[in-house]
């Protein structure tokens, strides 16, 4: 489904209760490995003492619980010279029983996120950011697809949201989000447009999406009127309004009018992306075991 010519409020995708069932899902896989004696681990690298990320961190620990896989989190100061993170990584690269490796972002100064992308082992990359499982997602042969536009597939997917053939408007052009989103839509079969603070008339473009996928970080900034009827629209924005509540990038109320689906923030794409770095690391140790297999 991507347009249902009646509008009407739009169907709400539960991203918590996707999450969940993947979680169950995953729990059948961790105990296959617990059969040959490997536990999949994830160890997360947090830099500083960023609260926002401590938070994040913590909710991807408890989800790794939810799927029986092990989690570590290794505490480097703010301050710690690149070589430090550095020497980190090589460490958990080589290091048999980690099969996955998260830096949370963002990192203090004077680190940078391009070392971290050029410096995980792509085998344990599972957030699918760093340079190689970019460029081979660009190549067509992803190791991992990055873990929030992998998200939006998975909800998609639940959702019953016919992807091939359908135009696909993607609103943000990061690294993390917007390019390897448009990748995933465009290897599906959707016809991609991609726009960002330079594209002349936003709405224009979003009107003709059978699937809108926003990720601008700027607060209700789709509303209704720029939405096609019966549209699928996922909602990738975390913004901090100044009362402290939270708010996606689409006008929930407005969009939810015309919209065939829609995904709600909170409770959409975030459950999701944790979510799917847990799937990765339960697939980069199944990797361990068989590599051709995984
Ligand atoms: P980013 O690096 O700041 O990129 C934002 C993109 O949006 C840029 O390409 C920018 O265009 C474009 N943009 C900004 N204002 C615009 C406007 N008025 N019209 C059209 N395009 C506009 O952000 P990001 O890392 O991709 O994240 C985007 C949002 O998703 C943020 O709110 C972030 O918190 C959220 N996020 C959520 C999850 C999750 O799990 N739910 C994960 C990651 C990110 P230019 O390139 O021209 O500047």
């Amino acid at each position: 489904m991507a347009s249902r010519g009646a509008t009407g409020p739009a169907r709400v995708i539960d991203g918590v209760a996707a999450a969940r069932e993947v979680y169950l899902g995953l729990k059948a896989r961790v105990a296959a490995l617990g059969r040959v004696n490997v536990r999949p681990a994830l160890t997360a690298v947090l830099v500083g003492d960023n609260p926002a990320s401590r938070i994040y961190l913590r909710n991807k620990m408890r989800a790794c619980e939810k799927a029986g896989v092990h989690s570590e989190v290794l505490e480097l100061p703010a301050g710690s010279p690149p070589r430090t993170l550095l020497a980190t990584l090589e460490k958990l690269n080589a290091d048999s029983a980690v099969h996955g490796i998260l830096v949370q972002l963002p990192l203090p100064r004077p680190l940078d996120a391009s070392l971290v992308a050029q410096s995980v082992a792509p085998a344990k990359d599972v957030d699918g950011l760093s340079w190689h499982n970019l460029g081979a997602l660009l190549a067509g042969q992803p190791l991992f697809e990055p873990c929030t536009p992998r998200g939006v597939i998975a909800l998609l997917e639940r959702a019953g949201v016919e992807i091939d053939a359908r135009q696909a408007v993607v609103v943000g052009r990061s690294a993390i989000v917007g390019k390897p989103m448009a990748l995933m839509l465009m290897a599906r079969g959707a016809t991609v447009t991609i726009c960002h603070s330079r594209t002349r008339d936003l709405a224009a473009d979003t009107r003709r999406a059978d699937i809108l996928v926003v990720a601008a970080g700027r607060a209700g900034l789709v509303t209704g009127d720029m939405v096609k009827p019966g549209a699928a629209v996922i909602d990738v924005g975390i913004n901090r309004l100044p009362g402290g509540k939270l708010a996606g990038d689409v006008d929930f109320a407005s969009v939810r009018a015309v919209a065939g689906c829609i995904t709600p923030v909170p409770g959409g794409v975030g459950p999701m992306t944790i979510a799917m770095v847990i799937a990765n690391t339960v697939t980069a140790a199944e990797r361990s075991v068989a590599p051709a297999a995984a």
